[in-house]
């Protein structure tokens, strides 16, 4: 059925027409009801109450599988739930605690939708390994997520902590609190990164994390940052395990489905690596400006059309032994080959205060974080492509932000410096970061010139970091893959690393780090393993002496 934009219009819903023809598959097959009760009141944060009280109008326009009951903060209910913000939604509450604060759009409208789907379930799908975890929580936890509708990271962890509210509703609940319609509450909570996750007001996490370690966390009441799954983890065989769902590894699956390799990707974080969060994208082929996020959205349903993605799943380790052996935080695969497209992990300032207030003022993602300064003091540390571009970002929705830049021209192309210098975006020169100050959050920043060797104090809200990255290559290290005297992945032309069966693509190999040229190794490095695998070259290298 062909569908116009007409369409999306007369429904009123903010939903694509294809998006709608797919939720209504999807909430029609659901076996139960899910009923959300949103209250409000006039004149208590009526941007969100309305944009809330949409969101929600089109998810129950698409079948009788929504229920949408709109209340005021004055209804009874409201008191028996104990709502008191405006606006809240509950979610079946008569079977679950859980509830969100704000509206649920952009981002958050996956968690919505997910929230939905697990209720109409009534599973949590939580993994056998986070069950059994599960199982040892034997009392009460009060989980409190803070999240953004501009923060791609949100989403995964907000579902962890879903699944496990689903999973175990007599002792579990769950609050997501959106900070732009709740700003207070990130204050109260100091919570100025997100997501944020409390349980019972004690913070558990900074950021997303696998769903294993996010229940391990949970059951802990403390952040967990390794868990190594038990031996009966589920076994999957396949030709190719891609490690990252970045430009290149997502690259690398079509070409590698399409060959005809049995191919799966991993992916820890969200899809799409450092891209998903640049706020605006101007040099990719075929698009003049496109945002970070939505070119990373059509990359995923492409991928998606072709291979499975594990996401939200680690790789804690790789065995060398009988071809390859992966071990993830959820299950083992027995492979081939691995491409590892791990990307990079951005740098740290290494100052006084830095580490202690990240959170807490310090941040590294101005898309998730960013919101939370509007009209606020931030300074932006970097001079590269995406100190600029972030820079511009902060300006644009209200931030009162500096660039402080260690040199006296920046590295970032003459096309975004012009960008920065007519949007009057001041610009602190030969200037370092010595320290960062604040008790519970940034207040102080300290700075010195390095031309006239002077240091300045200056009061301030929020510190944004973008000074470049650092190869991801722990994984590498596992394996004993060799690495450059830079730190990056060494590899042939073929993407062939040292280690037979192991290969690389993207920015952990270095080079000119660009979306263009991701995709570029992405596409070759598939292309090398196929002919590899129908055609072994580590066979063909065995010494004559060894047959
Ligand atoms: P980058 O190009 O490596 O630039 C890092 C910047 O941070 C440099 O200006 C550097 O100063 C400064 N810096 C590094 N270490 C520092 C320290 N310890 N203290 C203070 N300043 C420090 O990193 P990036 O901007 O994140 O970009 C990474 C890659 O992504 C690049 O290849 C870039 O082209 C690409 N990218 C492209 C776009 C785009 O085209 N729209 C957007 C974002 C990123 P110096 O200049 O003095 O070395």
């Amino acid at each position: 059925m062909n569908v116009s934009r007409n369409d999306q219009a007369q429904s009123g819903s903010s939903i694509p027409p294809e998006v709608q023809q797919q939720l209504r598959m999807v909430f029609n097959q659901l076996p139960n009801t899910v009923p959300l009760y949103l209250f409000t009141q006039d004149g208590r944060n009526d941007v969100y109450n309305h944009a809330a009280k949409e969101i929600i109008r089109s998810f129950a326009e698409l079948g009788s599988k929504v229920e949408f009951h709109e209340l005021s903060l004055d209804h009874e209910l409201a008191k028996k739930y104990r709502v008191d913000t405006s606006p809240t939604v509950l979610f079946d509450p008569e079977h679950y605690s859980v509830r969100f604060l704000g509206a649920p759009m952009g981002e958050e409208g996956r968690t919505l939708l997910e929230t939905v789907v697990l209720m109409g379930l009534r599973k949590s799908n939580l993994s056998e390994q986070s069950l059994k975890i599960l199982e040892k929580v034997n009392s009460p936890r009060r989980v409190k997520i803070f999240s953004s509708p501009t923060c791609p990271y949100c989403p995964q962890q907000a579902v962890n902590a879903i699944k496990a509210a689903i999973a175990k509703p007599e002792l579990i609940s769950l609050e997501i609190v959106d900070i732009q319609a709740n700003p207070h509450l990130a204050d109260l909570y100091s919570a100025h990164s997100v997501p944020q996750t409390f349980a019972n007001d004690v913070l558990i996490a900074q950021g997303a994390q696998p769903e294993e370690l996010f229940i391990l966390s949970l059951e802990k009441m403390t952040e967990q940052t390794v868990f190594i799954p038990d031996i009966e983890a589920e076994l999957v065989e396949n030709d190719l395990v891609i490690v990252g769902g970045g430009p290149a590894g997502l690259t690398a699956a079509i070409y590698a489905v399409r060959s005809g390799l049995n191919t799966a990707v991993v992916e820890r974080d969200t899809l799409g690596g450092q891209v998903a969060t640049t706020p605006l994208v101007e040099n990719y082929p075929g698009f003049t400006q496109v945002g970070g996020k939505a070119l990373v959205d059509l990359l995923v349903s492409h991928a998606l059309e072709y291979v499975t993605i594990f996401q939200g799943e680690e790789v804690m380790d790789i065995e060398p032994e009988e071809g390859l052996t992966l071990i993830t935080s959820r299950r083992r695969f027995k492979t081939k080959a691995v491409l590892l497209a791990t990307g990079a992990n951005h740098k740290h300032l290494g100052v006084p205060g830095e580490s202690r207030l990240s959170g807490r003022g310090v941040t590294y993602c101005s898309t998730c974080d960013g919101p939370l300064f509007k009209g606020k003091r931030v300074i932006m540390v970097g001079g590269g492509n995406s100190a600029v571009t972030e820079a511009l970002y902060l300006h644009n929705i209200g931030a009162d932000v500096t660039v402080v830049h260690r040199r006296d021209t920046f590295r970032a192309q003459e096309h975004l410096t012009k960008y920065l210098l007519s949007a009057n975006i001041p610009v602190l020169w030969n200037t370092e970061v010595k320290e960062i100050k604040g008790e519970d959050k940034v207040r102080e920043v300290v700075l010195y010139n390095n031309v006239t060797e002077k240091t300045k104090t200056m009061p301030m809200d929020g510190v944004f970091i973008a000074i470049g990255y650092l190869p991801a290559v722990e994984l590498a290290k596992k394996l004993r893959v060799e690495l450059t005297d830079d730190g990056f992945i060494k590899r042939d032309q073929h993407h062939r690393t040292n280690i037979p069966g192991v290969y690389s693509a993207g920015d952990v190999e270095g080079g000119y780090k660009q979306i263009v040229t991701a995709v570029g190794q992405g596409a070759e490095a598939a292309m090398s393993i196929y002919e590899d695998l129908m055609n072994p070259y580590w066979l063909k290298q065995r010494p004559a002496s060894s047959g």
